[in-house]
């Protein structure tokens, strides 16, 4: 693959917090950022330039495929019809066979099942008339999640004892759905990798994440993963990877079981720059958004090499409220996202705290 020269133009679907900090890092290597989405957003005030258009609008979808020289994506609910319309005129990386397959829940774990890599047992629920298979083939306690449009914990419903099934399925509108077992973990993880054309694979030092009610709170690195369990962690992300024929930042969401045989489940993966990654911005040389960049632009990945510890905290609504004090902190990496409304459970922005490398990863 040709690599893209400085000036060409980027264009990115979705117009969130994610896309601001890829066209952030573009612009740093010379490059133009074109983002497209349905409303103006947090992306549009710092790229070139900006459609507003509906992810349905093919004539406004191929206009702005022709603008531009490669697609990418941040955020994986894209109508894959809209990633294909653009990918008839433009390359969209990664490929739209990620996208496709993360949108939906249930192909998802087939798909990471199928690779033969660990998941949680899980059963599909289309209707009522499948609370009884799912059932016996899902030990409770379990949780039941909408298939699509599911993030940040929303879309989900826990199963204690098989006669709540029927109302959870209610509590999350009926639609179909996958029924997780829930997993007993010390702690989760996430595995930020970036893949080039070429296939070369590069990653990130493995965050230990907490989440608060579904949403991501803290990423810290370093993680306490033994060695053995850090390299089985990067292997899983490595394999999916390559049977997707990736190419940019992919971040596997993992549990930490600690069990002897098999250490990790795949929870669900990201097909895109990820919220576990933000720390890379400040504490690595090239961050998560500028290898997303380089890789999709077929330039030499960048070095995902850490050189300090890192906590990053998520600001989330009122939090953000705490600018003033975070911005005198020492050592406090403040980012804000420009979102006028803290609204409940709406991510603001973010800040790292960096402490000189204690060593290992
Ligand atoms: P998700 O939307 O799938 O990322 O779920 C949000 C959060 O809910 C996860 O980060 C976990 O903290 C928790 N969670 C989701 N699925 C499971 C599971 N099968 N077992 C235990 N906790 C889970």
């Amino acid at each position: 693959m040709q690599a893209l020269a400085p000036g060409s133009i980027i264009g990115i679907l979705g117009g969130g917090q994610l896309g601001r900090m890829l066209a952030l890092a573009a612009a740093r290597l010379g490059f133009k950022c074109h983002i497209y989405n349905d409303a103006a957003g947090p992306a549009c005030e710092v790229a070139a330039a900006a459609t507003l258009g509906r992810f349905d609008d093919v004539e406004k979808l191929k206009t702005f495929a022709g603008a531009v020289d490669v697609v990418t994506y941040e955020f994986e609910n894209v109508p894959v019809a809209a990633a294909a319309t653009v990918e008839r005129i433009t390359p969209v990386r990664p490929g739209l066979k990620a996208l496709q397959v993360s949108q939906d829940r249930l192909e998802e774990k087939r798909f990471v099942s199928g690779l033969g890599l660990p998941v949680a047992p899980f059963a599909s629920i289309e209707s009522a008339q499948d609370f009884a298979t799912a059932l016996r083939a899902v030990p409770l306690p379990a949780i039941l999640k909408t298939r699509r449009m599911g993030y940040d914990g929303k879309g989900q419903a826990r199963v204690a004892t098989a006669p709540e099934l029927p109302t959870a399925h209610a509590e999350i509108g009926g639609v179909p759905a996958t029924l997780e077992a829930i997993v007993d973990f010390g702690c989760e993880v996430s595995v930020l990798l970036v893949r080039g054309s070429d296939g070369e694979t590069r990653f990130y030092d493995i965050p230990v994440n907490r989440h608060d009610g579904g949403i991501l709170d803290t990423s810290r690195v370093p993680c306490d993963l033994c060695e053995r369990h850090q390299a089985r962690a990067k292997a899983i992300a490595h394999t999916l990877a390559a049977a997707l024929h990736y190419v940019g930042v992919l971040a596997v969401e993992m549990f930490h079981t600690g069990d002897a045989a098999e250490p990790l489940i795949v929870n669900e993966f990201a097909p895109r720059v990820h919220n576990s990654g933000h720390w890379t911005i400040d504490a690595c040389a090239v961050s998560q958004f500028e290898n997303h960049i380089r890789a999709i632009a077929g330039w030499p990945l960048g070095t995902t090499e850490r050189h300090s510890d890192a906590r990053m905290q998520n600001l989330i609504g009122a939090d953000v409220g705490d600018w003033r004090r975070l911005a005198g902190e020492p050592g406090a990496c403040l980012h804000l996202y420009g979102k006028a409304e803290a609204r409940p459970g709406r991510k603001m922005g973010h800040v790292t705290w960096l402490k000189p490398r204690t060593g290992g990863p």
